[in-house]
């Protein structure tokens, strides 16, 4: 098998031969122009280009085959992705963004020794983010309860008997409200929820666009979930100013049906597919917790982690167990078990935000320090979840004060990382 690299010399090569050219004079050029000018070789492209073109009537016929082998060779390195650059820090090394990683090796990371994991996780995240940063996100819903799926871990489905009441659609006018709180308290991003199968009304779609435009324009990163989405809408909400999209794998393919009825695991893919084809950044993660086993959580990280671009952010929730849900009666989810979950994310999926989301306010200080330790560098903020209950914003002051930690601002690139300060960070 030949690189695509070779691929281009051997063809370029023919083409010198079959033109008669001064090999030695021409290869001299060519390497000069591979290494040290354009390494994705567009100059020498567009260089033979206007050659083979100038010399048509001499070397057209001879050059033809050689061109096109050429060109067909350029142009599949041109649509290749930008090769990832291994990057190693304190016997650490990260493959970078890798899109095909093998069940095995996911169990593998997933079942190494917890420290011995941590310490991983831990030095991956300094190869590609300064540590210190943490992203403050705010998450309003935005139309609460009587939702028609069953999603067996949700207060808000109408098939299950819980303390949530159906509520309409807040007004504009609250939710700008809210987002300037969130705004005045450190939140750099606005997220806003709506308990839907999918979007479907058009009236409260419309609505929906007013209030992106509007956080949009208070200069605040904007996210909805608003359940599944058409290629059209998801065009919709990019125009209006959406940076992100969240919508959820929750577990495994496997254990997904277990969870959930009223929608499968491949509609969910779509919408992702949806969001993605729009532009839009994909926020995508999962909920331990459940009565999954870690087979399934291995299957969750291994299917975000191969996806054809891993999510710009991975929620990684801990079940809050809801009085009336089939889900009431589960244990809570240990803190290492959570740490564990954020630290397999951040070695497979290293350029990704990794966010610490719900299940927050049953771990202490000291736990959460190990979670972003492990490499989660974006929380939820504010008193709510949706439904669920969150730290207070003071309190995650206090957290921030206490850990040496500090916001992301809205619309930035992530800091760089302290150990790579000259290389490109994250994709977020
Ligand atoms: S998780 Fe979303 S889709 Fe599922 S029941 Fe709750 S609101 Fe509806």
């Amino acid at each position: 098998m030949y690189t695509e690299r070779e691929k281009i010399e051997h063809s370029f090569l023919q083409f010198l031969h079959i033109t008669h050219a001064p090999t030695s004079a021409w290869h001299t050029l060519t390497l000069s122009l591979h290494i040290h000018i354009h390494p994705r070789y567009t100059l020498i492209y567009n260089m033979l280009s206007s050659l083979a073109s100038s010399r048509t009537s001499v070397y057209s016929r001879l050059s033809r085959a050689s061109w096109s082998a050429y060109s067909s060779a350029a142009a599949a390195v041109e649509q290749a992705p930008v090769p990832e650059v291994d990057r190693q820090l304190n016997g650490v090394t990260s493959t970078g963004v890798r899109n095909d990683w093998e069940l095995e090796e996911v169990i593998e990371l997933y079942n190494t020794p917890l420290m011995e994991l941590v310490y991983k996780a831990a030095t991956t995240h300094r190869m590609y983010f300064n540590p210190k940063e943490i992203q403050q996100c705010t998450l309003l819903s935005i139309k609460t309860g009587g939702c028609t799926e069953d999603c067996s871990y949700c207060s808000q489905s109408s098939k299950h008997k819980t303390f949530v009441k159906p509520t309409p659609t807040l007004t504009v006018e609250d939710v700008i409200e809210n987002a300037r709180k969130a705004k005045a308290a450190g939140s750099t991003r606005f997220c806003m929820g709506s308990a839907w199968r999918e979007v479907g009304k058009k009236h409260a779609f419309k609505k929906v666009i007013t209030m992106v435009k509007e956080v949009n324009s208070m200069g605040m990163e904007v996210c909805t979930t608003l359940g599944m989405l058409s290629p059209e809408q998801a065009k919709e909400l990019k125009a209006a100013g959406v940076t992100a999209y969240n919508h959820n794998l929750d577990s495994s393919r496997e254990f997904y049906g277990k969870i959930i009825t009223t929608r499968s695991y491949d509609e969910r893919l779509k919408t992702l597919e949806n969001v993605r084809a729009a532009g839009i950044s994909v926020c995508c993660g999962g909920i331990i917790g459940m009565g999954e086993e870690a087979k399934d959580r291995i299957g969750l990280l291994h299917t975000l982690s191969t996806l054809n671009e891993h999510p710009e952010s991975v929620p990684v929730n801990a079940l809050v167990a809801v009085d009336g849900t089939p889900l009431a009666h589960r244990p809570p989810v240990p803190a290492t078990d959570m740490v564990r979950m954020i630290a397999t994310a951040r070695c497979l999926m290293p350029k990704s935000m990794v966010r610490l989301s719900a299940g927050r306010t049953k771990y202490s200080t000291s736990e959460q320090a190990l979670m972003f330790m492990a490499g989660a560098n974006s929380i939820f903020t504010g008193d709510k979840l949706l439904t669920a209950p969150n730290p207070e914003f003071d309190e995650d002051k206090l957290m921030f004060k206490e850990l040496g930690l500090q916001g992301k601002p809205a619309h930035s690139a992530p800091l760089p990382s302290p150990y790579f300060p000259e290389e490109a960070s994250a994709q977020a």
